[in-house]
């Protein structure tokens, strides 16, 4: 599991980073809201710590961004109050549970465990292949380390081809799972997309994954495939 801690304050975050490691969590830490937004969309998080009070931009600003740009990671807000309005803000933009300071760390991993075990968290979230990872959690995407921002759809093909990695996948299997429709054979968007992913996925220095075989359908595999 690996956490990403957007704290100003120095003692504060030393003592939850402890607490943390020593639950035996990885944790980055960030200093101000825009280093923050930076960390989260360079790599993957399984959660994200946010404190409200941030300097450059504060953790309101910072939360409304991550799903604006379409981080679905979960994030646990860090309020200086505990005023009705600040919380259900905090929530509005986004976020899935706040612990108002001063907190006990005890409380803290409780709530950092609850939003884990939450649902769709309960899966493996990650796939990996060759340098490429996916993070169904977080439905974010990386390649040697580097983020890629995809599309809403982007996103959904390339997970489809990720879950059914190495086998052959024929356009009406991905029409169905992807955008929930019949195949079209008189429509070339599933070719569209493919390229679009193949710019964006297969990149200069990295071992190709998606394949295509004529009629057949499309195959991501880091083995040979001829
Ligand atoms: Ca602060």
């Amino acid at each position: 599991m690996r956490l990403l801690l957007i704290e100003d304050e120095e003692a504060a975050a030393r003592a939850m980073e402890k607490a943390l490691r020593r639950e035996n969590y990885r944790v980055d830490h960030a200093l101000d809201g825009q280093a923050g937004i930076d960390a989260a969309f360079s790599s993957p998080y399984d959660l994200i710590i946010l404190d409200v009070r941030l300097p450059v931009k504060d953790g309101w600003e910072v939360c409304s961004e991550f799903r604006a740009r379409g981080l679905q990671v979960p994030v646990l807000m860090l309020t200086a109050s505990g005023a009705t309005e600040d919380r259900i803000k905090g929530l509005d933009l986004g976020a899935d549970d706040y612990l108002t300071k001063p907190f006990d760390l005890g409380e803290l991993m409780a709530r950092i465990r609850a939003l884990m075990r939450r649902k769709p968290l309960i899966e493996d979230s990650n796939i990996r292949i060759d340098t490429l990872e996916l993070n169904t959690r977080s439905r974010t995407v990386s390649r040697s380390g580097n983020f890629i921002r995809l599309t809403a759809k982007e996103y959904a093909l390339l997970e489809c081809l990720a879950r059914g990695v190495d086998t052959l996948m024929n356009r009406d299997t991905i029409s169905e799972r992807v955008w929930d429709a019949p195949y079209d054979p008189f429509s070339n968007l599933i070719e569209e997309y493919i390229k679009r992913l193949r710019k964006k996925i297969d990149i200069e220095g990295e071992k190709p994954l998606i394949h295509a075989r004529r009629r057949e359908g499309y195959i991501l595999t880091a083995k040979k495939f001829a």
